[in-house]
């Protein structure tokens, strides 16, 4: 899947495409609780049997001559303790390399926190060893997220620094950065705090369309009606929850287009007024006014 926003290009590049249980990411979102919004939850974003669905994926972006990687999945051949993201041997750089990101052609690599489906590519294994797989780029970390997770104790999290975080910082390739850098003329980070310290989205801009790449600001569209619901993965929840009520207020009803890291829309979506809250409006890619489908 591609898109246009302005001048800007973005490829999707899927990973993992998963149905889940409420347990899994969002326990409050039971088939139950879900019901009254089935109408337009199914069959986009959630299955026939009422699980969630979830995706991890790898946006590929095009901005002023520079190639950008957002996020990195899960990676190959990692040992992780979620059996659905453990020793993975994926098609991911085949796919990256089919849509033009060669891996050493790659320019920056943006992660926007440092959980396990967002750092896994940046090292790949080779000869027993994690190497950065983006040899030639720089990778983007907020300054705030790398301070907080470069002291996590949790001997889990310490396996996901050591084989996907210390090896490019140790390489010299990290770039800490504010919340809100300039990364082109067409792209800045936006701080969105409370998922993880110093969780970053991505705001696109270009010849007056706009899009915004959220990360992990909310991890599936059923929290638009229920921005309270909670990741079982929010380091600060209550502030994750402000963070979701003030994005959502700012896109509801405005020509910015949403693209959910873990969201599976084949098509950036609008946010609308619902109920006391809000919820997603898909658009058929050829009616979608700013995102043009590129195929
Ligand atoms: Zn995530």
């Amino acid at each position: 899947m591609a898109w246009k926003i302005g001048d800007v290009s973005i490829t999707s590049v899927i990973e993992l495409d998963l149905s889940v249980d409420a347990s899994f990411i969002l326990p409050d979102a039971t088939p139950e609780n879900l019901a009254p919004d089935f109408d337009w939850l199914k069959p986009d974003f959630v299955d026939e049997d009422g699980k969630l669905k979830f995706r991890v994926q790898a946006l590929l972006v095009e901005s002023c001559g520079q190639k950008i990687i957002i996020d990195t999945c899960v990676g190959n051949d990692k040992k992780r303790t979620t059996p659905e993201w453990s020793e993975l041997n994926g098609p991911f750089l085949e796919n990256i390399a089919k849509s033009g990101f060669k891996r050493e052609e790659v320019d920056l690599v943006i992660c926007t926190h440092l959980h396990v489906d967002h750092v896994g590519w940046n090292t790949m294994k080779v000869n027993g060893k994690w190497i950065p797989t983006f040899p030639n780029a720089r990778y983007l970390i907020t300054q705030p997220e790398f301070e907080h997770w470069s002291h996590e104790k949790d001997q889990s999290y310490a396996q996901i620094f050591g084989d996907s975080v210390a090896p490019v910082f140790e390489a010299g390739l990290v770039e800490l950065v504010d919340c809100n850098h300039q990364i082109t003329s067409e792209l800045q980070l936006m701080p969105t705090p409370g998922h993880t310290p110093g969780h970053c989205s991505v705001a696109i801009a270009s010849r007056g369309e706009e899009a915004i790449i959220t990360g992990d600001i909310m991890h599936h569209p059923c929290q638009c009606v229920h921005p309270e619901w909670e990741c079982v993965a929010d380091t600060f929840p209550q502030l994750a929850e402000i963070t979701r009520r003030k994005f959502l207020d700012r896109c509801s009803g405005s020509d910015t287009l949403v693209i959910g890291t873990h969201w599976s829309a084949s098509t950036p979506v609008h946010i609308i007024k619902h109920k006391s809250a809000w919820k997603v409006k898909v658009s058929s890619a050829n009616s979608i006014k700013n995102a043009k489908n590129k195929s």
